[in-house]
């Protein structure tokens, strides 16, 4: 009743805003209303670029250092918000945590430390060029370091922490550092999202374990549901995330062991796999 007089009174309410403030936020209808405007693009000039925990950092100096010179050269060309994940040490984290019968949401602050493990790394790395490490509490600063100095680095784990939803099979975190990535994409309504890795994109199957596996170039997040394929080489996470997105709506995996692909990648050229939603 409140409300209702409020709205009547106030004309400095929108339609929308009325409805809003009037009506239930569980309202279908009421919520339809709140996606007529699209959502702005904060920081279109920059990329996001995830660095791969098992399939890239765990690799070493072999894999890393030539990345890292890469990064660096496209430095002043590109603004890169940068990404790592988990890898090794965060599944056998899981594994100790799950074997100690520890819950979900205490997994997923196991999994996020070892990714910040991972962002020091990079970040010590990239020291000299003057790029911040920045954890969530600091994204407010993220715009100033980008354009001041072209890239910063992050955890790319999405900070759900004891919050993380539970995965519909098992204990491990469904939203892992390839989702926290993503969804920095998504919200900043970046140019690119590009996953680093060790393969040079989807294939049909593992292609560690399949030698058959077929290279797939292009494909919608439907086709690829579709095709029910054993294994996949982004978290699930992404591809459901992706069917909502506002922005993101395509990301590209490429490998980053050949030299140039980021590079490529970042220059907006066809490298690697394009998974775009429909
Ligand atoms: P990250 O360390 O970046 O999180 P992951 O190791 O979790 O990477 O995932 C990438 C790996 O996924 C690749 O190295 C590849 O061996 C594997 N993979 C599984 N299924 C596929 C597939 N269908 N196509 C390509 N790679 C796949
Ligand atoms: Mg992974």
């Amino acid at each position: 009743m409140k409300n209702t007089i409020l709205c009547e009174n106030n004309t400095l309410l929108s339609e929308l805003g009325k409805s809003l403030v009037t009506g239930s936020l569980s309202d279908e209808r009421v919520l339809a209303e709140t996606g007529r405007e699209p959502a702005i693009k904060i920081l279109p000039n920059a990329h996001v670029i995830k660095i791969g925990g098992q399939s890239f950092i765990d690799r070493g100096r072999s894999a890393v250092f030539p990345l890292i010179e890469e990064i660096v050269e496209n430095l002043g060309h590109h603004e890169m918000i940068i990404g790592s994940g988990g890898g090794t040490r965060a599944r056998h984290a899981y594994s100790v945590g799950l074997d100690l019968g520890l819950p979900n949401g205490v997994l997923s602050v196991l999994g996020t430390f070892v990714s910040m493990q991972n962002a020091r790394m990079i970040n010590y790395l990239l020291a000299n060029y003057g790029i911040p490490f920045i954890e969530p509490a600091q994204f407010g600063q993220l715009a100033h370091y980008l354009k001041e100095r072209g890239a910063v680095v992050f955890f790319g784990m999405p900070p759900y922490t004891f919050w993380h939803k539970n995965p519909s099979v098992g204990r491990i975190p469904p939203f892992r550092t390839d989702t926290g990535t993503y969804l920095v994409s998504e919200v900043f309504g970046t140019k690119s999202m590009i996953f680093v890795k060790d393969e040079e994109g989807l294939y049909t199957a593992d292609p560690k374990k399949d030698r058959n596996a077929k290279f797939i170039k292009k494909i919608s997040v439907a086709e690829l549901k579709a095709m029910d394929l054993q294994d996949v080489v982004v978290e699930r996470s992404v591809l459901d995330l992706m069917e909502n997105a506002q922005n993101r709506r395509s990301i590209r995996v490429i490998n980053g062991l050949e030299r140039g692909n980021l590079t490529r990648a970042l220059n907006g050229e066809d490298v690697g796999t394009l998974i775009y939603a429909d």
